[in-house]
């Protein structure tokens, strides 16, 4: 078991590539604390993971674009666990719309919550991780921060933003024995891209664009973040991780 007895914060966790984190996660022994915008939502995933994996879990609701209440997602776990090794920054969404009519307010949505969270996330673990003397960061970023994609300006600043937030974070914390990094996902089947998927013509333009072939599963990232969660990366920090079946290749 590569994170037996591991603390593990993942936010957005109660379904999709969180929970597909979540799940890898608990398969390798660790305590997850699952959290999302809806407390009985996290309590039900955290009820699955005990079942499944018996592992011990805890649930709490966190907007990430609140300061206060990311501030009280780290304080409960520390009251429960009394300590965090590793953060998961999972939180994200997005909403199409061309940059001529996005609004200023859609724009700061998708930032505050895809972007200024890792922020706020990372403001409020890493004074408990300097006085473990460790710990791991691990942030969602996309391949949308390498390359653009039609119609979501926003979505792609943040998630470049990611990326470089990432190798910052990463020199500003290497003297805190912190490793922070990123995964790069391609096209994952959840909730996220369902619209996308269900229609027959840009399911097979995004297929035709992924060289293995299919389109990957919440697995496929929760198994690249147990990797980076693991002592198996110790001297691996400022990286994004692309699991993308290929198709950055290009
Ligand atoms: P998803 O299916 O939409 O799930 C997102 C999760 O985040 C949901 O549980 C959602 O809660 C939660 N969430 C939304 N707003 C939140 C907020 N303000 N505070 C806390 N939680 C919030 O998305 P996903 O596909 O699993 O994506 C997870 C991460 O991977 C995101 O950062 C995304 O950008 C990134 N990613 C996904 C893909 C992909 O193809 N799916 C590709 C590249 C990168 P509710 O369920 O209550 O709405």
């Amino acid at each position: 078991m590569k994170l037996k007895n591991k603390i593990i914060i993942i936010t957005g966790s109660r379904r999709g590539i969180g929970f597909g984190i979540a799940q890898e996660m608990a398969k390798e022994g660790a305590k997850i604390v699952i959290s999302d915008i809806n407390q009985k939502e996290c309590e039900k995933a955290c009820k699955v993971l005990e079942k499944k994996y018996n592992v011990k879990t805890l649930a709490v609701k966190c907007d990430v674009s609140n300061k206060d209440e990311v501030d009280n997602l780290i304080q409960q776990t520390i009251k429960k666990f009394k300590k965090i090794d590793i953060l998961v920054n999972n939180a994200g969404i997005v909403k199409f719309g061309s940059v001529l009519d996005k609004t200023e307010k859609e724009w700061d949505l998708t930032l505050n919550i895809n972007l200024r969270s890792v922020f706020f996330c990372t403001k409020a673990v890493v004074p408990h991780m300097i006085k473990q003397k460790s710990g791991k960061i691990i942030s969602l970023a996309s391949i949308a921060g390498f390359v653009g994609f039609d119609n979501i300006s926003d979505y792609c600043a943040s998630k470049g933003g990611i990326i470089a937030i990432t190798k910052e974070l990463a020199l500003e914390l290497a003297k805190y024995n912190i490793n922070v990094n990123a995964i790069a996902p391609g096209i994952i089947e959840t909730k996220m891209t369902q619209a996308m998927l269900k229609d027959k013509k840009q399911r097979e333009n995004l297929l035709a664009q992924t060289p293995l072939g299919r389109v990957g599963k919440p697995a496929d990232i929760g198994k690249a973040a147990v990797f980076l969660a693991s002592d198996d990366s110790d001297f691996i920090t400022g990286h994004t991780l692309v699991v993308d079946g290929g198709w950055l290749a290009h």
